[in-house]
């Protein structure tokens, strides 16, 4: 039964897999209208399931507290990123769980290599990270606008033009090293349509409960949308790798990426198949000595008959 279950999900998020290797054209490569033949009810259904699967293996993660799994998550915006997050972790112990979000970095940050902001928020050993934004930002926004590499300080070797590639093999060997080192990274990219998110920044201003997550930055980002399509296309074709695979999840249909991030999420976990701990002999033995000692302290209770007697 589970282990159909986890070939089930393999089969679903296997067309999403960028093959290690492959050279990706994300607009000709992934639909982000693609739902699998799956009706919103069935989808609602099988979200339900994917929040408890993610709930079971979770408490095991973290019982088990020897392997840990970070998940990095990238979009345009308006792509739903906060919303995945809050619908698939929805059934999890808050405990086990790390969100961090990336933004443009702080004088502080900017004082060390690129990658030393990630690196200070990995998941500890048991637990789940979720980077909202990650250190993809590093590849993709700082190569789309060039002065953010600038603020970056970097000796002049290190700026010429190599630098993309350059990165992205410091980036599969960081991510080899966690891999290497106990701990699965899950990178997911949530692909949106131009058209929709023009449609989502129209329903931002349109409604006022809506209107607190429009800004205008975001309206200017938009004019850059082929390059960043070029960047993400150059990061999936580079950074993809048996050991950390990205996954291409069809972002136009809010319901439909949430499942899938609970796919590929769940996945990951079904990988790791961590368990219980279970105890040795000896600590077994201290479990039934204390036992013994817990039930002699029960209160003794005096039946109505010992009472009646005592007071004749
Ligand atoms: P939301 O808008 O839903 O709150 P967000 O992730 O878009 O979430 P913002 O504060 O709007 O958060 O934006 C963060 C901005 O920081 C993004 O435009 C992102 O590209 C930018 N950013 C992230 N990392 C870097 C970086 N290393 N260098 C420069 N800019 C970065
Ligand atoms: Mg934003």
């Amino acid at each position: 039964m589970a282990d159909d279950r986890a070939q089930r999900i393999a089969r679903f998020i296997e067309p999403l897999r960028v093959r290690p290797g492959s050279t990706v054209d994300l607009a000709a490569d992934f639909d982000p209208l693609y739902k699998a033949d799956l009706t919103k009810e069935e989808g609602v259904a099988l979200l339900a399931e994917g929040v408890e699967v993610l709930a079971e293996y979770q408490a095991r993660l973290a019982a088990q507290d020897s392997r840990g799994v970070l998940l990095c998550l990238q979009a345009m915006d308006a792509a739903g990123k906060d919303g995945t997050i809050r619908h698939v972790m929805s059934g999890v112990n808050p405990q086990g769980v790390r969100v961090s979000s990336f933004k443009v970095p702080s004088e502080e940050e900017l004082d060390h290599d690129y990658l030393w902001r990630y690196q200070c928020r990995l998941p500890r050993r048991g637990e789940i990270g979720i980077f909202n934004r990650s250190h993809y930002e590093e590849v993709l926004v700082v190569r789309v606008h060039p002065e953010y590499l600038r603020r970056q300080r970097l000796p002049g070797e290190s700026r010429d033009p190599g630098v993309w590639e350059r990165r992205y093999r410091e980036i599969n060997d960081w991510e080899r090293h966690l891999a290497d080192n106990g701990f699965s990274v899950v990178k997911v990219f949530l692909n949106l349509s131009k058209e929709e998110q023009r449609r989502r920044f129209l329903s931002r201003i349109d409604l006022p409960e809506k209107n607190w997550k429009f800004s205008t930055a975001d309206v200017r980002e938009r004019r850059y949308w082929d390059a960043y399509q070029r960047a993400y296309s150059d990061v999936l074709s580079a950074t993809s790798t048996e050991w950390a695979p990205w996954y291409v999840v069809p972002a136009d249909r809010k319901w439909f990426a949430r499942i899938c991030a609970a796919a590929v999420l769940g996945h990951a976990l079904m990988e790791i198949d961590p368990q219980y701990p279970t105890v040795g002999e000896k600590a077994r033995e201290d479990l039934m000595t204390a036992r013994r000692a817990l039930e002699l302290e029960a209160p003794v209770v005096r039946s109505e008959d010992d009472s009646e007697k005592r007071r004749k």
